[in-house]
């Protein structure tokens, strides 16, 4: 990885349903200022067991998301594959709002249906990464 100026930012994609909004997060933040707001935890927690079924269900939402931002540089931030939830880098443009929700490992179409179909027993899976 190159070192790069702005590789210190830490934006991130807030997870509030249709929000989308790219905010600059600290730790484990993971939505912008309007939705740590109390009065959404509902629907964020409603949101988080529709999401789960959905993937199982289809396992293959459209790979691409449309972010807003008004970012006039490139900007690094955080996003979390939409399937395993691991945390990947995204480096939003100006003038583009259009990005992956999958990880790099899963915006391959079969490699996603193949982790739906093996999901049960992660700990069987040795990671040597
Ligand atoms: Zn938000
Ligand atoms: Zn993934």
């Amino acid at each position: 990885m190159p070192e790069i100026s702005y590789y210190k930012l830490r934006y991130k994609v807030c997870e509030f349903p249709e929000c989308n909004v790219i905010y600059k997060g600290t730790g484990y933040s993971k939505f912008c200022q309007e939705h740590r707001k109390p009065e959404h935890r509902k629907i964020i927690n409603k949101n988080n067991k529709k999401k789960k079924k959905e993937i199982a269900d289809e396992h293959d939402i459209p790979p691409n998301i449309i972010y807003k931002h008004n970012f006039e540089k490139p900007v690094l931030a955080i996003n979390k594959c939409a399937l395993c939830g691991d945390e990947f880098e995204i480096m939003v443009m100006p003038g583009i709002f259009v990005y992956p929700v999958y990880c790099i490992e899963h915006r391959n179409k079969w490699k996603r249906k193949r982790y739906v179909s093996e999901e049960p027993k992660k700990e069987d899976v040795e990671d040597d990464s």
